[in-house]
């Protein structure tokens, strides 16, 4: 007899209908919605648990009833802590363990979330300040997502300035809605208007800004684009979330500005995250 044919069969859990029983330290919710940008990029939206508590900015991790030991990855949550639900910004990585089935869900199928979120892309990890930025490259922009449609992003910062670099135009689309979104929303436009700005580049493209963010801030070409002074410390505060090597960059350059990395624990002008590992 095969091991396959001694190991038990798998248990329906009613309450969820998965068919793996629910560790206590995780929830099982309902996808609400799905929307596909690009081959690469979707969004999805799921039911929030009524115990579920985060600070926007932050991520949990995110896995799919289709195995007894399910594959969970980090995702920022890109909606912000008063949504009565929650929305994820995702990439579709080939073969990529999780999103190869993440990229095929559909509303009412289940979506495994782990009980404890956290993250330093928050606004109490920074000391107060007049302009806020916050630099992402792709995916990067899903925590900023989430902060933009915070009305304590705007009680605590006088401009918010987010940026986000892509490698093609279209990968910039769920930005430029969610921004447009923002400023004609009842709750948090009028706090937005005036404050949220978009800065988007696209790399690989024709596009009227197609440099590196890192470029754009050494040659000054953000400040005139947006018609700001040059990063200051005294009042300027940044927030990165990209790639390993756009945040090394990047966080590089806030540093030669005279910014210092802060964390939950000790709050100053800036802040990381990685988008992904790898
Ligand atoms: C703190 C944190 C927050 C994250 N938030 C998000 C998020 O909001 N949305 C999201 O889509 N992913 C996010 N990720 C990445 C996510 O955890 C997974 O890596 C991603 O969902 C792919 O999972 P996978 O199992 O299919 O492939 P993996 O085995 O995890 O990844 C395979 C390879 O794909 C590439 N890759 C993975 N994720 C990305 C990405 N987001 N953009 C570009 N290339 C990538 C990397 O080269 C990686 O080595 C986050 C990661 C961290 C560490």
């Amino acid at each position: 007899m095969t091991d396959a044919a001694l190991a038990p069969a798998p248990v329906l859990d009613q309450e969820a209908k998965t068919e793996f029983p629910i560790p206590a330290n995780v929830f099982a919710e309902k996808v609400v919605s799905v929307q596909h940008y690009t081959d690469r990029l979707f969004k999805f939206r799921i039911t929030r648990p009524a115990s579920f508590r985060f600070r926007s900015g932050e991520f949990v991790m995110i896995g799919l009833p289709n195995a007894e030991k399910p594959v969970f990855r980090a995702y920022s949550v890109a909606s912000p802590s008063w949504d009565e639900e929650l929305e994820f910004f995702s990439i579709k990585v080939p073969n990529g363990p999780l999103t190869e089935h993440l990229q095929k869900i559909q509303s009412g199928d289940t979506v495994l979330m782990r009980k404890k979120p956290t993250g330093t892309l928050v606004n109490d990890a920074l000391i107060p300040g007049k302009r806020l930025y916050m630099f992402s490259t792709g995916t990067g922009v899903a925590p900023f997502a989430s902060l933009i449609r915070d009305p304590e992003t705007y009680e605590k910062f006088e401009e918010v300035i987010l940026t986000q670099t892509c490698r093609e135009v279209n990968e910039l689309t769920y930005a430029k809605e969610l921004v447009e979104e923002v400023i004609n929303d009842p709750l948090v436009g009028e706090l937005a208007a005036g404050k949220l700005r978009l800065h988007t580049a696209a790399t690989r493209e024709p596009y009227p800004c197609q440099e590196r963010i890192t470029t754009l801030i050494e040659n000054g070409k953000l400040f005139e684009d947006l018609g700001v002074p040059r990063l200051d410390p005294a009042v300027d505060r940044g927030m990165i979330c990209g790639s390993m090597e756009m945040i090394n960059d990047t966080k590089a350059i806030l540093e030669k500005h005279g910014l210092e990395e802060g964390s939950n624990a000790s709050p100053s002008t800036f802040v990381v995250e990685r988008a992904f590992v790898g």
